[in-house]
Formats: structure tokens, sequence, C-alpha cells
């Protein structure tokens, strides 16, 4: 069963938390997702952290 994962990630440019929605079906995937704080493009890489658990890594486009 694949299920939508929440967590909590931080803003690369304004540092606030933002809740997203890790699909697992997007690891080893990168793609863009605005901000929903200032609306600036994140960059989200999701991955596998074992035992079935996604994670996110987020970084500002411009880095
Ligand atoms: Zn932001």
């Amino acid at each position: 069963m694949m299920e939508l994962q929440e967590t909590s990630v931080y803003c690369p440019y304004c540092g606030e938390p933002i809740s997203v929605l890790l699909n697992p079906e997007d690891v080893g995937l990168d793609y863009i997702e605005d901000c929903q704080v200032c609306c600036r493009p994140i960059e989200f890489s999701i991955f596998e952290a074992g035992n079935g658990a996604l994670e996110a890594l987020v970084r500002s486009d411009t880095e």
C-alpha cells in the first residue's frame, strides 16, 4: 500500500516550517514546490530513510 506521509521541513529562504505530503512514488525524484509562506521555489529531494519512512531534503533553487 502506497501511502502519503506528512512531514515538516523548513523553508531555505524564509526559515518557516511548512508541512508537505511525501509520495512514496516520488522517492529518488527532485521537484520544485513553492513555499506556502514566501512563495519562493523550494527544491525537494525525496528519499527513503529505511523502514519505509520518507524524508525530504530541501534547498533553495539558487544554490
Ligand atoms: Zn519560505
